[in-house]
């Protein structure tokens, strides 16, 4: 029987019926008009009546990926800094809700699971899949497993220290790679430089508005030279670098797959965490590495979700 997927996102929340074959076959979404627990539950049960209704086919069971660090047999949401929550147990109110068994896992978790079944990483066993978009994500395949750490918590790359006291990151804590090379980090960074008078050519770039400011406006201004912008995008391009090809070396996957919106539309910074690999990954780790792209793109995660809860 199909399963239900569900992505939590921080403005909305995505559903999906899936076959077992990984196939969507009906989807819809709803911006989260509330962000308290209950609201939330309310919105995710419309997204999923909705794609039901789509599909004109009973579900099973349900799975939600959601960014954020989750206790993984009482699926409580420990920390979602997008949603400000903490100690939320969301498994326990949409089983309630729903009126059917959910699995609650960390979005990367769930997108890693998608592509091992139907996407870039079908027919290996050992992936890392790494997705840098509004925050920085990760998630370990090990013999076709999911690593999931003894809380539930394992591959959380975004929150390595990489200066240790510095800049404070969405989780509370200081100096965690999120703060630096995350997509909602990077434009902070970016408008302090604005807001600073440190860089005309992202005046140039936005007209002063720092509401234009994205992502690839800073890949923009460091390209072009800029000291100010070069300083910021290098400082995150070489965490970002480095992080994944420690993480190559300590895991030693067969495939390497990269996602996300920062390393889709940031072409400099995606080609720069390649590098990174190729140079400093150990040389015995990337023997026979593939790096390739996540083929499922946005819908891994929700995907994954409803395979993980088949
Ligand atoms: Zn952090």
């Amino acid at each position: 029987m199909p399963t239900l997927g569900i992505d939590l996102g921080g403005t909305f929340a995505r559903a999906a019926v899936v076959d077992g074959g990984g196939k969507m076959l009906a989807s819809a979404k709803v911006a989260l008009a509330e962000r308290s627990p209950t609201g939330v539950v309310e919105t995710i049960a419309q997204a999923a009546a909705a794609a039901v209704k789509g599909a004109g086919v009973p579900v099973s069971s349900c799975g939600v990926g959601a960014a954020a660090q989750i206790h993984k047999d009482s699926g409580v949401l420990s920390v979602a800094p997008n949603l400000g929550w903490r100690n939320v147990p969301l498994g326990q109110m949409l089983t309630a809700r729903l009126g059917q068994p959910v699995r609650v896992v960390n979005d990367l978790a769930a997108a890693a699971w998608g592509e091992l079944h139907a996407g870039a990483g079908r027919g290996a066993s050992d992936l890392l899949v790494v997705f840098v978009g509004s925050g920085v994500g990760s998630a370990i395949i090990a013999n076709a497993k999911l690593l999931d750490g003894a809380g539930g918590v394992a591959g959380e790359l975004g929150h390595i220290k990489v200066v240790p006291g510095g800049r404070r990151c969405g989780c509370g804590e200081l100096g965690c790679l999120e703060a630096y090379a995350g997509g909602h980090n990077l434009i902070t960074q970016t408008r302090e430089l604005l807001a600073a008078g440190r860089s005309p050519k992202l005046v140039e770039l936005t007209d002063g508005d720092p509401a234009r400011v994205t992502p690839v406006t800073l890949e923009l201004a460091a390209e072009a030279g800029e000291d100010a912008s070069r300083e910021v995008y290098e400082r995150a391009a070489q965490f970002l670098a480095l992080a994944v090809a420690n993480q190559v070396t300590v895991l030693n996957p067969a495939r390497l797959i990269l996602g996300g919106g920062v390393l889709t539309h940031c072409v400099g910074m995606r080609r720069r965490v390649v590098e990174g690999v190729q140079s400093w990954a150990s040389q015995v780790s990337r023997e026979g590495l593939l790096i390739t792209e996540s083929e499922l793109g946005d819908d891994s995660g929700i995907i994954g979700a409803a395979l993980l809860a088949a």
